[in-house]
């Protein structure tokens, strides 16, 4: 049998949250046997999200996992998505027992060849992230074959300088190290998670999309408007109107 496919998504609600998750339900749609967590940084689920993912004939859970107060009102950058995933894992402790997983943040974009390259992660496995940090793009470097780093924008003195949409692990491996999570820590959350699944250094990364030499993944943002600045004063309420 194929290895399930655990996708954790964090999301959050904004003017932006249906059209992201909409897209990216209609790419998790083409792929088999796959079971999606969709949690929300809210106290709350948001009825417009349940209907969603009701619409689609996708396996999933839809949970919940605000971000603590404590850094909600910090000034600066927040820990984005982090309770979520933590949440994801935890989940993935008490209901998994085998298969591959892999944080899917709500508004990338994903061409669905990915998920066949994450499917075979017997540890954890590394690909090229595209539209990421100043070098455009954030990847292990391989030469002949081999790994021989990281090529990423900002280093900043990680163990692994990798963006969050650039690594998959595999069920079993996680389970086998109950201590690992995400820190809540801006900037550094992919480098702690993947500290935290020690034993495990950058030279056992399996290499995927063709020894990284395809963009199966991008980071792309969506940019705010007037239209979403509209929205979230509340100026028109028709996100209601799906
Ligand atoms: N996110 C969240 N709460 C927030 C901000 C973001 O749950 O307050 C989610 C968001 O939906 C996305 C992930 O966390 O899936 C990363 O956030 P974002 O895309 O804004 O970060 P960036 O693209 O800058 O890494
Ligand atoms: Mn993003």
């Amino acid at each position: 049998a194929t290895p399930r496919l655990y996708i954790i998504t964090p999301t959050y609600r904004r003017p932006e949250q249906i059209p992201e998750l909409t897209r990216m339900a209609q790419t998790l749609m083409h792929v088999q046997n796959l079971h999606w967590l969709v949690i929300e940084d809210a106290e709350n689920k948001t009825q417009l999200v349940s209907d969603l993912l009701q619409r689609t004939s996708i396996s999933h859970d839809h949970l919940v996992a605000p971000m603590p107060q404590l850094f909600k009102k910090r000034k600066g950058p927040k820990p984005r998505g982090v309770s979520n995933r933590n949440r994801g894992l935890e989940w993935l402790r008490d209901n998994a027992t085998d298969g591959v997983f892999y944080f899917a943040d709500d508004d990338n974009t994903y061409d669905i060849r990915l998920f066949e390259e994450i499917r075979t992660t017997k540890q954890v496995s590394m690909w090229p992230v595209g539209l990421c940090t100043k070098f455009g793009l954030s990847s292990p470097v391989v030469v002949n074959g081999t790994f021989v780093g990281f090529y990423d924008g900002w280093v900043a003195g990680r163990k692994f300088p990798v963006d969050m949409a650039g690594f998959a692990v595999n069920v079993q491996f996680l389970l086998k190290r109950p201590k690992a999570k995400m820190p809540y820590k801006p900037g550094f959350e992919e480098d702690g998670f993947l500290k935290s699944l020690s034993p495990f250094d950058p030279e056992e990364i399996e290499l995927k999309a063709k020894n990284c030499t395809q963009v199966l993944v991008w980071h792309t943002q969506t940019k705010k408007n007037e239209a979403s600045a509209a929205l979230d004063l509340g100026k028109y309420n028709n996100t209601n109107l799906v």
